[in-house]
C-alpha cells in the first residue's frame, strides 16, 4: 500500500463514536526506529529482537541488547514499546547458534520452545536486558512477549523464568522492573487457550501470519498455495474471534501485528472483531488511522458478525466490497 500522500496523523485516534484503537509499528530493524515515530505510530507493537542476531558471528551481549531497546523506548516517551523475545527456528536461521536441522521447521523448535530448551541461556540473557531497561526512566512503557506459544505451560515456565531473573537482579543490586507481559497468538492451540492465557497475562497479540500457516496448514512461503493462506478465510476469523473474545473476558487486552493489521481496507472488519490494537508497518499507520476514525462500532460489529457467519473466503471479499 502506497499512502505516502496520506498525512500524518500525531494523536492517538478514536472511532467515529470513540473506542480507543491504538495503531502501533511493527519494527524489524534499527533505522526503522524513526519512520515509526515520523509517520504518527502509538508507539511499537511488535519490535523483533531477531535482528539483533543476524549478518554476524556470535550473540549480542546483555549491554547491546539493554541498548537497543532503550533507544527504542526514548524514540516512544509516551507510548509503549512490545519487545518480541528471540524468535528463530522455523524459517529464520542463525548460524552461530547452531539451530537443528529437521524434516519439518515449522513444527518444530523455534520461538518460546528453544528459549525454554537449549538456548535457556540465551533467553535469560535477554529477559536480564529487558527487566533493566523496564527500570529506566528514559521513556516509554516496555511491554514483553512471547513467540509460538502452543501450551500454557511454556507461559508458566516463561514467567518463572522472568521471576527468577528478577530476583538474580535483586540480589545484584540492579535495577530492574517487570514488564506487562504478553504471548503471541500464532497457533491454533493457543488461540483455543487464549482464556488461561489471558489469565496469566497482561495482553495477547495476535501473528495472522503464522496463525493462518498454522490453522490453514499451509507453509506462509509457498506462492503455489497462496489462496491457502487468505487470513480473510473464516477459519481464521473465527480463530481471531475466538482469541479477541477470551481476552476480554479475561481482561487482557489483544492486539494484532500480522501483516492484515496493516490493511485499511481490513480496520472496520478487524475493529468490529474486537482488537484493541493494530501493529503494522510504519508506512500503513496513517491510512489506518485514518480509517480507525471512519468506523462506527455498532456497524463495524455487523461486519464481523456478518463475515464469522460467512462459508468462504470469497464470501467473506464480496462482503468487504459491498
Ligand atoms: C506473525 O506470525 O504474524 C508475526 C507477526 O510474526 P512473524 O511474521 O515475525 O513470524
Ligand atoms: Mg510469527
Amino acid at each position: 500500500i502506497d499512502d505516502e500522500e496520506t498525512e500524518v496523523v500525531r494523536d492517538r485516534v478514536t472511532t467515529a463514536d470513540g473506542r480507543a484503537v491504538e495503531v502501533a509499528a511493527n519494527v524489524g530493524s534499527e533505522p526503522e526506529l524513526a519512520p515509526a515515530s515520523d509517520r504518527g505510530a502509538d508507539g511499537i507493537g511488535l519490535f523483533r529482537t531477531e535482528f539483533l542476531f543476524l549478518d554476524r558471528e556470535s550473540q549480542p551481549d546483555e549491554d547491546e541488547q539493554y541498548e537497543a531497546v532503550t533507544a527504542a523506548l526514548e524514540r516512544f516517551p509516551d507510548d509503549r514499546v512490545v519487545v518480541r523475545t528471540l524468535d528463530v527456528g522455523g524459517d529464520k536461521d542463525v548460524p552461530y547458534l547452531d539451530l537443528p536441522t529437521e524434516t519439518n521447521p515449522f513444527l518444530g523448535r523455534r520461538g518460546i520452545r528453544l528459549s525454554l530448551g537449549e538456548h535457556a541461556d540465551l533467553f535469560e540473557t535477554q529477559l536480564r536486558a529487558l527487566l533493566r531497561a523496564a527500570a529506566s526512566d528514559v521513556g516509554g512503557d516496555l511491554a514483553v512477549m512471547f513467540p509460538m506459544v502452543t501450551r500454557i505451560k511454556e507461559v508458566t515456565d516463561a514467567v518463572a523464568t522472568v521471576e527468577s531473573v528478577a530476583t538474580d537482579l535483586e540480589a545484584e543490586g540492579v535495577d530492574h522492573a517487570i514488564p506487562e507481559l504478553g504471548a503471541m497468538i500464532e497457533t491454533p492451540a493457543a488461540a483455543s487457550m487464549a482464556d488461561a492465557l489471558g489469565d496469566r497475562l497482561d495482553f495477547l497479540s495476535i501473528g495472522t501470519n503464522d496463525l493462518t500457516q498454522y490453522v490453514m496448514a499451509v507453509d506462509r512461503e509457498n506462492d503455489a498455495l497462496s489462496e491457502y493462506h487468505d487470513p480473510l478465510h473464516p477459519a481464521v476469523l473465527r480463530t481471531i474471534h475466538r482469541t479477541t473474545t477470551a481476552a476480554a473476558d479475561a481482561d487482557a487486552w489483544v492486539g494484532m501485528c500480522g501483516e492484515m493489521a496493516g490493511d485499511p481496507a481490513l480496520t472496520e472488519l478487524l475493529v468490529g472483531l474486537g482488537l484493541d490494537e493494530l501493529s503494522m508497518s510504519a508506512v500503513t499507520v496513517p491510512a489506518v488511522k485514518k480509517r480507525v476514525r471512519e468506523v462506527d462500532v455498532n456497524e463495524a460489529r455487523e461486519l464481523a458478525d456478518a463475515a464469522l457467519a460467512c462459508e468462504t473466503r470469497a464470501e467473506v471479499r464480496e462482503l468487504l466490497e459491498e
